[in-house]
């Protein structure tokens, strides 16, 4: 445990056991039917999950939003990556409405979120712009009292089954300075699912292209001042990079503790596996990365809920966790030799899984520039 605090403790306890209990019994079904089961959805907005970066009055945490989503996360995805997805994206898709949204659309749509359960989605990543954001192409053109979209998002997790799709589009010619956050719900003419995906890892989530033609929305749905979208999704990457951070922890130490029963399971030449010395070399490395990722992503966390500065360790537990959980779980296979190949062990998911915390929330060729750029800043 890396704080003293007596509520995260019993929190991460908390969601440790129903996760163990509730969530791992389900998880290879969860990746086998491409669907996150409703009762594991349910357990999630029981426990409170859904709506942990919200408000405390619409069912927040009081403090330490940041650390307690990562913990959440982090305890989840040991079990099952796809089901950790949903507290992440909830928190990503809600956070343009939760930090640019008036306080009258607050009102209005936190209370349906929570009552009804409503998932939300980030509708940012088009065909032409996925790393270079700046590049998008989907337009908002103000017409009196309403906003109109049009454009096609690509890759947006929940988008075939949210009810709430944070938009960002061009409001002016001006670049990164020319884009701004709406609000569309569910139910609006125009907005439509495209294609849904088929995906290597993390196949629980749903995975989609969204349409927007011809979208008309009130101008009440602008989140945050016209043309500040970009300033806005790099704030949300504050939070979401250290989270996406511990759904990598989460999945390599998972695939460690699957490496480690099975080293002192199986024998080999008379032996465990885990008297063999090049065996214990990877358990050493695994846990040691298990480690580091751990410090880097707590610390980005704890910074973010002091309101301080994080973007460079952000960007660090990121890169760092993930890449760590793409060699972890590649080396849990090579422990568990042809068993982990198949199906029949969590590892082989788990690494299916893993490969996706190098790519989203900015590839970690990104992460890199990201980290260069916040030191060459500071340089003297
Ligand atoms: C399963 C899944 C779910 C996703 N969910 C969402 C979502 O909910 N909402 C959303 O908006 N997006 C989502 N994304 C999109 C995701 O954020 C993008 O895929 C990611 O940002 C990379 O963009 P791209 O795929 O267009 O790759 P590109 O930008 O085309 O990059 C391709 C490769 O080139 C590298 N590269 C790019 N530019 C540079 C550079 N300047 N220097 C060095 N290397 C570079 C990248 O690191 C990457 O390895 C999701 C993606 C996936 C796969």
């Amino acid at each position: 445990m890396f704080t003293d605090s007596e509520e995260i403790r019993i929190a991460t306890e908390t969601i440790r056991q129903a996760a163990r209990e509730r969530i791992a019994p389900v998880a290879a079904n969860i990746d086998a039917t491409g669907e996150v089961a409703p009762e594991v959805l349910s357990l999630l907005w029981e426990l409170g999950l859904m709506t942990l970066v919200f408000p405390p009055e619409y069912g927040g945490a009081e403090q330490d939003q940041g650390t307690l989503l990562c913990l959440a996360v982090e305890e989840i995805a040991k079990h099952c990556a796809a089901s950790a997805l949903m507290l992440i994206i909830q928190a990503v898709g809600s956070f343009p409405l939760l930090h640019g949204g008036s306080p009258e659309l607050l009102k209005r749509v936190l209370p349906r979120m929570l009552e009804n359960r409503e998932l939300a989605a980030y509708l940012v990543s088009e065909p032409g712009a996925g790393s270079d954001v700046a590049s998008i192409r989907t337009t908002a053109v103000r017409e009196g009292d309403e906003y109109v979209i049009n454009g096609t998002k690509v890759f947006s997790t929940n988008g075939p089954v949210a009810s709430v799709y944070t938009v960002l589009a061009r409001t002016s010619e001006n670049g990164r300075n020319g884009l701004s956050f709406f609000l569309v719900e569910r139910g609006t003419a125009g907005l439509s699912v495209g294609k849904i995906e088929k995906k290597l890892g993390q196949r629980g989530s749903k995975t989609s292209e969204m349409y927007l033609d011809n979208v008309r929305i009130p101008a009440g749905n602008l989140l945050g001042e016209e043309n500040k979208g970009f300033h806005l999704a790099m704030k949300d990457f504050d939070m979401s990079r250290p989270a996406i951070g511990a759904q990598a922890l989460g999945i390599a130490q998972g695939a460690f503790d699957q490496m480690v029963r099975h080293s002192r399971e199986r024998k080999t030449f008379g032996q465990q596996l885990c008297e063999h010395q090049m065996i214990q070399q990877i358990i050493a490395d695994s846990a040691t990365k298990i480690e580091a990722s751990r410090g880097l992503i707590y610390r980005a966390s704890a910074l973010y809920d002091k309101g301080q500065r994080n973007t460079k360790l952000a960007s660090m537990g990121k890169l760092f966790a993930s890449d760590a959980a793409m060699q972890i779980t590649t080396d849990a296979i090579q422990v568990f030799g042809g068993y982990g190949y198949m199906q029949d062990y969590p590892v082989e998911r788990m690494f299916r899984d893993a490969k996706l915390t190098q790519i989203f929330e900015g590839a970690n060729q990104i992460q890199r520039l990201v980290i260069a750029r916040e030191i060459l800043k500071d340089a003297v």
